[in-house]
């Protein structure tokens, strides 16, 4: 794929995808067509400036400022006049434009015209949506119960009314099952939160000042790309760069030292580090005395481990662990950023749980430049979620039953519907919405089989024919982030930010609150006063908190509009008053937290294979499925050109494929007993020996080879030991030649 300058230039592109693509989908209108005018001759930095935070599942979350002409978006760039991190879209961001116009946007409702699944639908207007939608949720209501209905969304729209505030509204009101969105960050939550009681640290802008950056299953050139700078900063100071990843990341190869331990034995590595430290006096007594509880049972504890067994059990050579933890002993400032990935796996919060451990045997908490860097959600945390999703109208909000997003596969199990192990009462509907469940769940066939179901109502409200809405009965089109307005809070700084409307909904699409707000009236729901309040009172809602995040600063609703992003309050240095927040307010080397939960109170040296059935524990691959930096989860697959960015290979380490007779390009079948997914093989040194790495969230409908390629065929839906939590990585799959 060659990506040129034409390819690459933003409302040229949208025009060009029109040839392409807009036969797919006949009787739905080009998006392109809309609000009129070739975007190619529009005078593209000339017109009304907005500002709108990308609402994508990116920590970075960018402010950017929108040109539009004539009602028409044109043009995209950061708010580089702002102090922010995160004003320069990355390649997603850049093709905001494109992703607004796809020729392939859905632009009307649609009702199923043949079996499920067959890709024949038939226009209706909104008023028979909502009477067909409404009408058949009553009868559900009526036969089985509101809890019969299931939301079903995640990252699609990371806004607060967006996300959470217009549709949860809507499900409250009817009663409906709650779904648990956890699919990301709640083992390593938990794990964090057994050693210092937080997943919060300090602020990046201060890692500028560190001596030592430890990037631990981080990706930072795809996931946090803003961050990059702060790193290079300290870099041009003198700070060292460690890296550790089973996969060689752009940034693991400019990394001082790299460690490649075999995915999900970092409990192991983190104890070898920890071992080396004491012994070599580089651990941080005065620091641990201070600050610690429990530390003659983490000695104990480590020196039961030796280091013949983590060598065994990491694949890393001691040599070089003992290099990295030199380096990092003798630094005066280390700061570790953890990155989401590692987490998602059975043993996902001890492993965190021992990464943070490290981190205080080294001393490293408390000052500027130092500090552990998970998921800064200060901003998000503060706001007052129950009444900015009126928790309090649901008739049974306390009682009513919960799945997690994570098991969806089982919980539309066409015969056996289960949630956290346990038998449930049937699902008969699932409103899709910010979500795309059959791509990016695990399990993804048995979620298929599930979606296929005669008796499961399944209404999506997407602006893309996703593989989840080919399954419909019923789609009904949302609009973009840019049409209609919200506000977004950072997850790697401490920001809360403006995303003010760029352009009126194109085609008959309408948004996250005024879909869900009209659902309700029809179904004789909007009795409640909090069924009929406008963008700006949900916003007011959540804003309406006493936390002292925000309230230290006296942020307002008007605050924000008017300065476009604002920086809420927390301590600098984070946890510089020595008080933690654990039950004890010291660093719990020892936890009860961990007893509770039934593993070891200090360091649990157990791995996934110890849970894994036989069948799937002696297949010889372990399978990671990260994101590509060209994608966010399921979006973007409407844009050509990030289309067109390879996404379908597997890589295979040199060593490995020479034993299975690979080669470069060869077609690959990867399996186990879930299924099978097919990809191009890439030979390369960038994954250990017994690693597999292949891009999540391939749409099986947009496959390029004809064969699916969508690793969730493969994936796991077990959840991880604690947090209820996804476990994606903890996949064993076979492979060869296809
Ligand atoms: S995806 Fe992330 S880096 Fe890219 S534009 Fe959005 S917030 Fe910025």
């Amino acid at each position: 794929m060659k990506i040129n300058r034409r390819t690459f230039l933003q409302g040229v592109g949208a025009s060009s995808v029109v040839g392409s693509l807009s036969g797919l989908m006949p009787g739905i209108a080009s998006a392109t067509e809309q609000r009129g005018g070739a975007p190619d001759k529009l005078l593209k930095r000339e017109g009304k400036i907005v500002y709108h935070t990308c609402q994508r599942n990116c920590a970075d979350r960018c402010l950017l400022k929108f040109t539009v002409q004539n009602g028409r978006m044109t043009y995209v760039e950061g708010a580089s006049e702002m102090k922010k991190m995160g004003t320069s879209p990355c390649v997603k961001g850049h093709a905001y434009v494109q992703y607004t116009y796809a020729a392939d946007r859905i632009l009307h409702p649609m009702e199923r015209a043949g079996e499920k699944g067959e890709g024949k639908w038939r226009r209706i207007s909104w008023d028979q949506a909502y009477a067909k939608i409404s009408a058949r949720l009553k009868t559900i209501i009526k036969e089985h119960g509101a809890d019969s209905i299931l939301p079903y969304s995640y990252s699609g729209h990371e806004g607060v009314i967006g996300k959470y505030g217009g549709p949860s509204r809507f499900f409250n009101a009817v009663g409906a099952r709650k779904l648990d969105r956890k699919v990301c960050v709640f083992a390593a939550y938990e794990g964090l939160k057994s050693v210092t009681g937080t997943y919060q640290g300090p602020d990046p802008y201060d890692n500028i000042y560190t001596n030592c950056y430890i990037s631990w299953g981080q990706n930072e050139t795809a996931t946090n790309v803003h961050g990059i700078k702060f790193i290079n900063q300290a870099r041009d100071k003198g700070a060292k760069l460690l890296v550790v990843n089973p996969i060689r990341t752009p940034i693991a190869s400019q990394a001082d030292i790299w460690l490649q331990p075999k995915p999900s034995t970092d409990t192991h590595l983190a104890t070898g580090i920890m071992k080396y430290l004491i012994e070599n006096n580089l651990a941080d007594t005065k620091f641990i005395e201070a600050n610690t509880i429990g530390y003659q049972d983490l000695l104990k504890r480590i020196a039961e481990m030796s280091y013949d067994e983590i060598e065994k059990v990491t694949g890393v050579p001691r040599e070089k662990m003992f290099k990295f933890a030199k380096v990092y002993g003798e630094s005066e400032l280390s700061v570790l950023r953890l990155g989401y990935g590692m987490q998602r796996n059975y043993n996902g919060a001890r492993m965190s749980r021992a990464i943070a451990m490290m981190h205080a045997v080294a001393g490293q908490y408390g000052k500027i430049g130092n500090g552990f860097v998970y998921d800064n959600t200060q901003a998000d945390d503060s706001l007052n979620y129950s009444k900015g999703r009126a928790d309090h109208i649901h008739p049974h909000g306390d009682t009513v039953g919960h799945v997690n997003m994570t098991e969806i596969a089982k919980a539309i199990h066409p015969t056996n519907p289960t949630a956290y192990g346990k038998p449930i009462k049937p699902i008969k509907a699932v409103i899709n919405y910010n979500g795309n469940f059959v791509s990016v769940a695990p399990d993804s066939n048995a979620c298929r089989r599930g979606a296929m179901r005669d008796d499961l109502f399944l209404v999506v409200h997407d602006f893309l024919m996703t593989d989840t809405a080919e399954l419909a009965d019923i789609i009904v089109p949302s609009t973009t982030q840019f049409e209609f307005p919200d506000m977004g809070t950072d997850y790697n700084c401490y920001h809360m930010q403006t995303s003010e409307k760029v352009i009126e909904p194109l085609g008959e699409s309408k948004d996250n609150w005024i879909f869900f707000k009209e659902l309700a009236a029809h179904m004789g729901l909007d009795h409640h006063p909090e069924m009929r309040v406008d963008y700006e009172q949900i916003l007011r809602d959540f804003l309406d908190t006493e936390e002292p995040a925000f309230r230290q600063n006296n942020i307002t609703y008007e605050q924000i509009i008017e300065e476009k992003f604002v920086t809420v309050y927390d301590q600098r240095p984070y946890f510089g008053d020595g008080k933690y927040k654990t039950d004890s307010g010291k660093i719990e080397f020892y936890s009860q937290m961990m007893i509770d939960a039934g593993y070891h109170p200090v360091l649990d040296f157990g791995l996934p294979e110890d849970e894994m059935i036989p069948e799937e524990k002696n297949l010889p691959f372990r399978m990671l499925s990260p994101a590509i930096p060209q994608r966010a989860n399921s979006s973007f697959y409407n844009v050509k050109y990030i289309r067109n960015f390879p996404a379908y290979f597997a890589k295979v380490n040199n060593e490995d494929a020479k034993e299975l007779g690979i080669k470069n390009n060869d077609r690959v079948r990867l399996s186990n007993h879930r299924g099978e997914a097919f990809f191009i093989a890439q030979v390369s040194s960038q994954v250990g020996r017994g690693t597999v790495m292949a891009p999540k969230n391939n749409w099986r409908r947009m496959d390029p080879q004809g064969k699916a390629s969508c690793t969730n065929n493969l994936t796991t839906d077990k959840l991880t030991d604690m947090g209820g939590c996804s476990a994606y990585h903890s996949t064993n799959v076979a492979i060869e030649k296809a």
